[in-house]
């Protein structure tokens, strides 16, 4: 079993994911518990999650999952949110992607940043691509953010992250066990990603899937985070 994480330290957590409903299979449920407890929390979304709905065009599907992301958000206490423009599906391993993800790292300045898996195989098969990418980008620019020599264009102070957590990680380290209330909160953020999930009638019930997912082996409900701190 893992041990609990101390995130007692934690004030402000920027979480860099790739598309909306991303930091909603798990991690929202520890962002109620901290928000709750007065952390600041922001999310990072790389893109807008257009080519998500096969039926329907990205163009509209863009703006529409954005508003799905952003009453995500509202479930569970975030209220900072920023959607990028690079091109779902196709995420790139780029200088560019990593200096916005480093400005806004810079802009918000986070002690802990979060992503998730991006492993190969993850979720019981291969790992998205963009989530391959997203997380090893948001690695890279947590370190470009702290080197005042990289992305110098950028005219803004360098930022030094002090820890680093990855999210639903096949070899996590630790777990932040949650609360009924954050359970639930997480099982309604979820469920706003709802015209999303009219396109996948075979995805779980939120209601169902993330109580099965937190799932402890003493019986208590957690999210499991690889952590590097310091990084
Ligand atoms: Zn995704």
């Amino acid at each position: 079993m893992l041990p609990d994480l101390d995130w007692s330290a934690f004030r402000r957590v920027l979480i860099v994911v790739a598309h909306p409903d991303d930091a909603e299979y798990g991690l929202s449920c520890a962002v109620d518990m901290w928000t709750r407890a007065g952390v600041e929390v922001g999310y990072l979304l790389l893109t807008h999650g257009e080519a998500g709905i096969r039926h329907l065009d990205p163009a509209e599907t863009g703006p529409l999952r954005a508003e799905e992301q952003r009453q995500a958000c509202a479930c569970v206490g975030v209220t900072d949110l920023t959607l990028l423009d690079h091109p779902d599906g196709q995420l790139m391993d780029s200088l560019e992607l990593r200096r916005d993800i480093a400005r806004h790292i810079r802009q918000f300045r986070p002690d802990t940043v979060i992503t998730a898996n991006f492993d190969l195989e993850a979720y019981g098969s291969y790992n998205q691509a963009d989530h391959r990418v997203a997380g090893l980008m948001t690695v890279d620019a947590v370190r470009d953010a702290d080197n005042p020599w990289i992305h110098r264009d950028l005219d803004l102070p360098a930022h030094k992250a002090q820890r680093l957590l990855v999210a639903n990680a096949g070899d996590a380290t630790h777990r932040v066990t949650v609360d009924e209330k954050a359970v639930e909160a997480g099982i309604e953020s979820l469920s706003r990603h709802k015209v999303y999930f009219e396109a996948l009638p075979d995805h779980p019930a939120p209601a169902d899937f993330i109580p099965m997912m937190l799932e402890q082996p003493d019986g208590a409900q957690a999210v499991h985070f690889r952590v590097f701190d310091p990084i």
